[in-house]
């Protein structure tokens, strides 16, 4: 285990009491960072805590904070956290922890911050979320092996698993100006659909065949210079936290357009991100070894091999996908879960992924986005996409109440939950990502 301090702590406890609960995805240990608004009132930098929002920016101006955290405040005071991302993991970990020092029921802070500064503390429920950065660039790769695999079964059976696979983390450049903060719709997206018979035309309609891919996100701190790659031994520390994402996919648009040069329209009508970004120091004790790869499997190039990052880069995130259609919400029937994976099933770690995004000398920017790609697991419940839960939409899920989905129909919900869970350490979650489909 690397590095833990006082704010890994399981020990500590708020005077936030909805902090101390055991459910909670925001005890004191995790303080994720997000950008938060109260009414008409500009939006500002906030750390999840129990049912509530911890007002950072605020309590920087007020002077509840010093040095590097007082810094790292004022950076986060802007709408948006790329220049506080831009300051690197260092200040961000200063401002956490003090933060963890100001809510620790056993601070003398509290009795002030609890009476005089009541101002600092909101009710979440009462919150609007934004974006937490303004995302300059949007990169999505393919790391989750399960999924290519059964992806690739189904597009290209003959080949499921393309030659490259083992040696390239592979990705695309997708949209940046797409990306959706939840709780948050998307419409339904119209498009090209592929013929139906050999040499037909192809119709334009909305698209029968919406999806979702259950993805992890994850921002760049501070960034690199154009034609200066980050060396995988330094590239984790160009990560300052992670989020979830959902890469909401339109299947049969998909099939028409993207050989050879991969999908455009059928991702880019929208991405769904969670608001709070937990950071890479809350989640140190969540730290795995990178997957292991099958005997036989090529050892990776040696640009993307360091120890560090072989025995430390995996994370272990429970992730789950809950479904509840208009009719489940009409007839009073709860959200059901349609299946659960865990980030463990990355064959390529982040830090793999900066390393090889910046290997020819492409640079990343504070505030750039990046998803892993779909984290199926190998269990036919752990596939996590409609595509390959439902086999190509050949065996649909069925609904409580009746309903079958091969695909998503209009008013289905679909949310995204993470949760990480060690023995000798206080869980801690990452919220939700809700969307909601329109017409
Ligand atoms: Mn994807």
């Amino acid at each position: 285990m690397i590095d833990l301090d006082e704010t890994h702590d399981p020990e500590r406890r708020s005077w936030v009491k909805s902090a101390n609960d055991a459910a909670t995805d925001f005890p004191i240990q995790n303080l994720p960072l997000g950008i938060f608004s109260i009414q008409a009132q500009q939006p500002r930098l906030g750390m999840a805590i129990g049912d509530a929002v911890f007002d950072v920016t605020g309590a920087g101006t007020r002077g509840w904070l010093t040095g590097d955290a007082a810094r790292a405040a004022q950076a986060g005071g802007a709408a948006h956290l790329n220049a506080l991302f831009a300051l690197g993991n260092g200040p961000l970990r200063e401002l956490r922890r003090q933060v963890s020092a100001l809510l620790d029921r056993k601070q003398a802070a509290r009795e002030v911050l609890d009476q005089a500064d009541k101002g600092l503390l909101h009710d979440r429920a009462r919150c609007s979320m934004h974006l937490p950065a303004r995302i300059g660039n949007y990169t999505d790769f393919y790391a989750g092996i399960y999924h290519a695999r059964a992806a690739g079964a189904l597009l290209t059976p003959e080949n499921p698993l393309p030659e490259n696979y083992k040696w390239v983390p592979i990705g695309y450049h997708g949209r940046a100006s797409s990306v959706l903060v939840s709780p948050g719709s998307v419409r339904r997206p119209h498009g090209q659909l592929p013929p139906t018979a050999s040499g037909q035309s192809p119709g334009f309609g909305p698209s029968q065949r919406l999806d979702f891919e259950l993805e992890m996100g994850f921002f760049v701190g501070a960034g690199n210079l154009v034609g200066q790659p980050v060396p995988i031994e330094q590239a984790r520390e160009h990560i300052v936290g992670y989020c979830l994402l959902n890469d909401w996919s339109a299947r049969d648009i998909q099939r028409w357009e993207m050989f050879p040069l991969g999908p455009f329209l059928s991702k880019n009508f929208g991405t769904m991100i969670s608001p709070w970004v937990v950071t890479a120091d809350a989640l140190r004790p969540f730290r795995v070894q990178a997957m292991r790869r099958d005997t036989g499997d090529p050892q990776p190039l040696g640009y993307l091999v360091d120890d560090a990052d072989q025995r430390h880069g995996g994370l272990d995130v429970e992730l789950s996908v809950g479904l509840r259609s208009q009719q489940m919400r009409q007839q009073g029937i709860a959200e059901v879960e349609i299946l659960q994976s865990n980030a463990r099933h990355l064959y390529w770690t982040p830090a793999q992924m900066v390393a090889h995004h910046t290997s020819g000398g492409c640079n990343m920017e504070s505030g750039d986005l990046l998803g892993t790609g779909t984290i199926s697991g190998p269990q036919p419940d752990q596939l996590s996409s409609l595509l390959e839960l439902t086999f190509g939409g050949t065996r649909p899920v069925l609904l409580p109440g009746g309903e079958q989905r091969a695909f998503l129909e209009d008013g289905d919900e679909v949310v995204f939950r993470g949760k990480c869970r060690r023995e000798g350490f206080v869980s801690i979650g990452f919220g939700e990502a809700r969307g909601l489909i329109n017409a």
